[in-house]
């Protein structure tokens, strides 16, 4: 079962003009990287009109002047390889003035043995005037009569555009599956394997959809549906991050974009994944990052990568790991110190995984997918009242100015994220110890863990 919806892609081989129609296309342009074997190519997306289609240029190979025709030809391949598998339109560009070329008989080969629906586009015909090549030529590859446009100025556009609008027909409903698809990201610093983990869990052998669902704002989207052990099916879709830095690190603009990128990306998930690296413990960077999902107010799953690397180390009897009687000792004094400086993030589930063996990748998707049920919890009033009566009497809160603090009752307002509204008897803020102690005494109550919360306080007037 293959998920092709409203794919778009633009194929063709070099320097026919893939990139100049990709832009008269697209209304915005982002890049990310895909490593298919051999070619490490850069895979273009832009969403189209509101969601119309999701247009795809493979075009930035990473090729260079001085490639070989034979290298050209075999990136040409794979880029058209990988346009037929995830699209369900091809636009194969041709140059209408050099006609057609051997690469361009090979691709029209591959095009048409695939089935898919292809468009022939003959670029740079600008006046309509230069000499063009013979269209019988074009015919032949079996696409029938070629678009004539200049993606330079813009002639033939709104026909190529109708055309697959067309081709594509109405924007279709939004099917039951999508509404329970869970949004993640991966967040992290530099090297922790935050792509490491997106390609895992995006080239998982279980993987039966890829379906490249565009962009929103300034985040790839990837959708895709993760398929179980015991043959469950879980949709998700991963809003990929270009990397996040702290705050203070910054020195470029193109820092800052790539920050911004990533809080949009965190914002846009139903859960974040905190990616640390084992061998590396937590750092001042991990803390900023994690505490920018905080604010969010967005619920986290701490993956802790490179798990392989800790066995690596046991076996190769490693200094560092003397003071470690196992491999979970060790897992039990990460687990310590993290919680000891990532303090604001109580009870969020934390997995040791490895993006390399895959060790605990379907574990840590479940425990999400778990997240994001509890995310929807509404507790029952009295239930919740009898739970903050009782933390309220084993620990009082402080008393300030010699005036003691009284907790009356409380009520849930909202889900994602909890509010909790606090009936007490002095109009002021919680101490944020007092705050950490009620959101941990309910979070252990109603197996909230990793859910973030918010109380606000009301006096008595
Ligand atoms: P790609 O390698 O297929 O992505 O090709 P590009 O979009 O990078 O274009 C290759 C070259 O062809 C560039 O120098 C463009 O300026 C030029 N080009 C693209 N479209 C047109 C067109 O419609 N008319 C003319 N005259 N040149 C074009
Ligand atoms: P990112 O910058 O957070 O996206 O990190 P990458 O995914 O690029 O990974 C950084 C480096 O760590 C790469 O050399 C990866 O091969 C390596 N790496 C990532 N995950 C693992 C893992 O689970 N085990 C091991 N041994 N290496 C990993």
């Amino acid at each position: 079962m293959q998920n092709v919806s409203r794919i778009v892609a633009i194929v063709g081989r070099p320097n026919v003009g893939k990139s100049r129609l990709f832009n008269r296309l697209a209304q915005k342009r982002i890049s990310v990287v895909h490593d298919q074997p051999g070619v490490t190519r850069d895979v273009v997306h832009a969403e189209v009109k509101d969601g119309a289609f999701t247009l795809l240029d493979t075009g930035g190979l990473g090729l260079t002047g001085s490639d070989t025709p034979a290298l050209i030809t075999k990136a040409s391949e794979q880029q058209v390889h990988f346009a037929i598998t995830t699209a369900s339109v091809i636009l194969f560009v041709v140059d209408a003035r050099e006609g057609v070329t051997a690469l361009d008989d090979r691709i029209a080969g591959m095009l048409r043995r695939s089935k898919k629906t292809v468009m022939l586009i003959a670029n740079k015909a600008d006046s309509g005037k230069e000499k063009i090549a013979e269209i019988e030529e074009f015919y032949r590859l079996g696409f029938g009569e070629p678009f004539y446009i200049s993606a330079e100025h813009g002639n033939g556009e709104a026909e190529v555009r109708n055309a697959l609008l067309e081709k594509l027909g109405p924007v279709p409903a939004p099917d039951e599956r999508d509404k329970e698809r869970l949004n993640i990201c991966f967040v992290g610093r530099p090297n922790v394997g935050k792509s490491s983990l997106s390609n895992r869990v995006l080239k998982s052998e279980r993987l039966i959809v890829s379906d490249v669902a565009g962009t929103t704002r300034d985040a790839v989207e990837l959708s895709f549906v993760f398929k179980t052990k015991d043959g469950k099916e879980w949709p998700f879709r991963l809003i990929d991050t270009a990397g996040i830095r702290a705050a203070p690190k910054l020195s470029s603009s193109v820092e800052y974009f790539s920050r911004l990128r990533s809080l949009e990306a965190i914002y846009q998930s139903d859960v974040a994944f905190m990616v640390l690296d084992a061998m590396d413990g937590v750092t001042g960077q991990d803390k900023a990052i994690a505490g920018e999902i905080v604010k969010a107010q967005k619920p986290i799953v701490i993956v802790v990568n490179k798990w392989d690397l800790v066995h690596e180390a046991f076996r190769s009897n490693l200094p560092g790991m003397k003071k470690y009687k196992s491999a979970r000792d060790f897992r039990q004094k990460f687990e310590k110190a993290m919680f000891d400086e990532l303090f604001f993030t109580p009870g969020a589930p934390v997995m040791f995984v490895s993006a390399l063996t895959g060790h605990e990748i379907e574990r840590m998707l479940r425990n999400a997918r778990a997240l994001n049920r509890r995310l929807d919890t509404k507790i029952p009033t009295a239930k919740l009242n009898a739970a903050i009566i009782k933390l309220a009497d084993r620990t009082p809160p402080p008393a300030i100015g010699g005036q003691r603090f009284k907790i009356y009752y409380a009520t849930q307002t909202s889900t994602r994220p909890f509010r909790f509204k606090v009936f007490c008897n002095q109009e002021r803020s919680l101490t944020e110890s007092y705050r950490r102690y009620l959101e941990a005494g309910l979070v252990k109550e109603f197996e909230l863990d990793g859910c973030p919360m918010h109380f606000d306080l009301v006096g008595k007037k």
